[in-house]
């Protein structure tokens, strides 16, 4: 069966292209409402304002006393300025007690400045006496006071529309008194795996079957930038049931489905698709990865991944992933790149953007870099070994060791080198043919 139309024809697009016209057609999704505990990892969907300042009153930055500058003057350790001690104050505890010259209020950390002291010096500078302190330091005004709105001052923008919210952001959020805050919503993400060889975890391996791996790492990495993974489990090769399977899909805010999208695929996949919605059926000038279907079905968008599973995990980090990240409203949407000097000579022959999945360590001031293992598109051993890959672009042909080359991170770097890791990224003969 041959259902390649010229509506749908294959373009060798740059992954930047590809890229740029996926997220052109990828909407942000709308506000919702959240508690606060449920914020953490959301864009902010509105400007948050401080409702007052903060702190909303002058207090005491150490555990000490309260006192007059100037009563200490030319204090020191061998003629220390003694001080009539005239209350104590906690924190939380509104003073009663002004301070005049010659006294001081024992002060903890937070209790609001009493009226009259304009210094604290802390307890370590002191020494206690009976009913009195003595003081071993000058104190100049203001020491050791923190003045109301020195953090936060009330009716300021603090937290504008599109803040990433990590933990500063809730404890920011607390400051300003939010029980509820609008964020934008998590995409609904329906995964649906094709092929009639898959079988799940805990099926029996039976001859010519393989295990699903890309319904579970695509879910994966879905939950991993944000989205709410939805599985559709497997629909077999047949259209009535990969049609029942996506229509299915259709309910979520974004459909991805895994294989049936190679040049030599047979076409059920891209039969149904082309039946249900408008989706173009690319060749992206990199590797691995080279398949992909980006397009809409209904207003829902989707897109089908090479079935090989490194390579499925490789066209996820780059396309789709950013696609989650936009429809939540985060706006770095790419993976954070840094240099590396590269420990292995890396070939990139056919001209493609390569994604070779490598292993960071730093190394002194630096980083080095070389390949997690072997480099087919099918090989998970070298992607679970991978904290990065490396980026050989279009036009290097080869990347010699010791030669400075550009990574973009799927983990924090190592801490050191691996213990044993392969140097080279076997070039299997198979390779170039496995997309
Ligand atoms: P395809 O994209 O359909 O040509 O598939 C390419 C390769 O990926 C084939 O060897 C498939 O068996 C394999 N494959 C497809 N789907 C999966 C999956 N969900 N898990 C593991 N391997 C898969
Ligand atoms: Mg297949």
């Amino acid at each position: 069966m041959n259902v390649h139309n010229p509506a749908t024809a294959e373009r060798l697009l740059s992954v930047d292209e590809a890229l740029a016209a996926i997220l052109a057609r990828i909407p942000v999704l709308p506000a919702e409402p959240v508690l606060l505990d449920d914020a953490l990892g959301r864009v902010l969907a509105e400007d948050v304002h401080a409702d007052m300042a903060v702190p909303p009153f002058d207090n005491s930055a150490m555990d000490g006393y309260a006192l007059i500058a100037a009563d200490t003057e030319g204090a020191t350790r061998e003629r220390p300025a003694v001080l009539r001690v005239v209350a104590d104050l906690p924190a939380g505890q509104v003073p009663d007690t002004p301070v005049r010259r010659g006294e001081a209020i024992r002060i903890m950390t937070g209790a609001p400045m009493p009226p009259g002291a304009d210094a604290i010096v802390r307890v370590e500078d002191t020494e206690r006496g009976e009913g009195t302190v003595r003081v071993r330091i000058a104190a100049r005004p203001g020491r050791d006071v923190r003045f109301a709105g020195e953090d936060v001052r009330a009716g300021d923008l603090i937290l504008p529309r599109g803040s990433y919210v990590r933990p500063a952001e809730v404890g920011m959020l607390a400051m300003l008194g939010r029980r509820h805050v609008q964020v934008v919503r998590r995409p609904r993400v329906a995964v649906l795996t094709t092929g009639d060889e898959l079988v799940d975890v805990d099926e029996p391996v039976t001859p010519g079957k393989i295990r699903n791996v890309n319904l579970y790492s695509i879910m994966a990495q879905v939950r991993w930038c944000g989205g709410e993974p939805i599985s559709l489990g497997v629909a077999r090769d047949t259209v009535a049931e990969l049609e029942a399977k996506v229509r299915e899909g259709m309910t979520a805010d974004l459909l991805v489905t895994s294989a049936g999208v190679s040049v030599g695929d047979y076409d059920v996949v891209k039969v149904v698709l082309d039946k249900l919605g408008h989706i173009d059926f690319w060749r992206v000038n990199m590797k691995p990865a080279r398949p992909l279907a980006f397009g809409h079905l209904g207003s829902v968008p989707m897109f089908g991944l090479p079935g090989n599973p490194a390579a499925s995990m490789v066209a996820f980090e780059e396309f789709v992933r950013p696609a989650i990240l936009k429809m939540q409203g985060r706006q770095a949407l790419r993976h954070a790149t840094l240099q590396a000097v590269s420990d292995a000579a890396l070939d990139n022959r056919g001209g493609r953007r390569s994604f070779v999945r490598g292993y960071l360590y730093r190394d002194g001031d630096g980083y080095r870099v070389r390949p997690a293992g072997p480099e087919g598109a099918g090989i998970m051993t070298a992607m679970v070994r991978a904290n990065c890959f490396i980026v050989i672009p279009e036009d290097v042909a080869r990347v010699a060791p010791g030669d400075t080359i550009g990574v973009e991170l799927l983990d924090a770097p190592a801490a050191e080198a691996p213990a044993a890791a392969p140097l080279a990224a076997s070039a299997s003969g198979a390779e170039d043919c496995c997309d």
